[in-house]
């Protein structure tokens, strides 16, 4: 019989404190690891990790990755930028200066330590595509000069500064591109679809679609991305990626909106409003890589993320 030895590592989530990273931080304590969570609280409460705070192998750095960082780890995920669009558009500059300086600091610590590292990419480096679904091959189409540009051209140039790290350096990288995820601890105010309709039908508002409503994302639920997230890490050094994150089965918004407005019972009504420039009409990922090279999917589905999402936010409405 042979005795497999758990190994505990070290692990630096950058934007830990944020909406994706503070559910990392938990389930990678939860497999016995340790954790040291970077965040600056640009975009995030603190009530996102109050309840880790007391753990003895959580530490939680308050710090701008802007600025170089020394800790000493084994592994790290770079979570930390502003994602949604209002919050990444309060400060452009801000935002590619956290994104590409950002990635740069961690680049630059995981070279010193060869540690192992991960980007957080997005899919909106596909920008507004012309493949649909979109595969890791597709290069995109984006706009450099554009109100979205300090993000998903900031991600473009940051997934840029990985390979050139891995080709020059050898650093041992991972990238993956996110799809939209929701969930518990999202933002009550960044303007996110599935947190404004969710909010909007509880406080029996009007639910705003922008557009016709036609337009489709597809919503992976927050648990799901973060078993993806660690599936990629746990890889053999080499794969590099990208590899697309998310659940790919595609909603338009306003069947999402009817969806909401079912399951909270409200009698808010349904307005209509104009779509923001450069909204992506289509966005459904090609997950095929996802499955072949970490054997995972989303295993949640809408109906079933939404219900314990709904429940969040009616009870942080509670509280306030
Ligand atoms: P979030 O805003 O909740 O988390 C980001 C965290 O980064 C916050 O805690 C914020 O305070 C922190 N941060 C911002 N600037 C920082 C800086 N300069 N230094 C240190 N910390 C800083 O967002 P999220 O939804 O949890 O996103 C996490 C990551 O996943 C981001 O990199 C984002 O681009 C990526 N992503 C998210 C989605 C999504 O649907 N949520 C989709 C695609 C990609
Ligand atoms: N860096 C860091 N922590 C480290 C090592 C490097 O924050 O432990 C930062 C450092 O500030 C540097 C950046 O990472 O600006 C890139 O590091 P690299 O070694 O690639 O470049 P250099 O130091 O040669 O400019
Ligand atoms: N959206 C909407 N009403 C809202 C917020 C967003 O109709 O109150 C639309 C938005 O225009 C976009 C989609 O929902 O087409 C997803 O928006 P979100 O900001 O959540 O994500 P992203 O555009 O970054 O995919």
């Amino acid at each position: 019989m042979s005795i497999t030895r758990f190994s505990k590592k070290r692990i630096l989530v950058t934007g830990g404190a944020g909406f994706i990273g503070s559910h990392l931080c938990e389930r990678l304590l939860d497999k016995g690891h340790e954790v040291i969570c970077a965040d600056n609280f640009y975009t995030s409460r603190k009530a996102n990790i109050a309840h880790l705070i007391h753990n003895p192998y959580f530490e939680l750095m308050r710090h701008d990755i802007t600025f170089p960082l020394y800790v000493e780890v084994d592994e790290i995920y770079n979570l930390a930028a502003p994602a949604s669009p209002i919050h990444y558009q309060l400060d452009p500059v801000q935002t590619v200066k956290t994104i590409v300086h950002g990635a740069i600091n961690v680049l630059g610590l995981a070279k010193r330590l060869k540690a192992r590292i991960l980007q957080a990419s997005t899919s909106e480096v596909y920008g507004d595509p012309h493949v649909h679904p979109q595969t890791e091959d597709y290069w995109g189409n984006t706009n450099p000069i554009g109100p979205r540009s300090c993000y998903d051209e900031g991600k473009r140039c940051a997934e840029t500064l990985f390979f050139d790290y891995f080709r020059q350096h050898q650093v041992d990288i991972k990238v993956v591109r996110i799809f939209n995820t929701y969930g518990p601890r999202m933002h009550p105010d960044d303007g996110r679809v599935v947190s404004n309709f969710v909010l909007q039908a509880l406080f029996g508002k009007d639910i705003t679609i922008y557009g016709d409503g036609s337009q489709t994302r597809s919503f992976c639920y927050v648990d799901d991305m973060v078993e993806g997230l660690m599936a990629m890490m746990d890889t053999p050094a080499g794969t590099t990626g990208p590899v697309n994150l998310g659940n790919p089965q595609e909603t338009p918004i306003l069947a999402l909106a009817e969806k909401i407005v079912e399951m909270t019972k409200t009698k808010a009504g349904i307005v209509f409003a104009p779509l923001p420039e450069n909204d992506p009409a289509r966005r459904r990922p090609d997950t095929t890589k996802a499955r072949q090279l970490l054997n995972w999917q989303a295993a949640t589905d809408l109906d079933t993320g939404l219900s314990r999402t709904i429940q969040y936010f009616s009870e942080l409405a509670g509280q306030e």
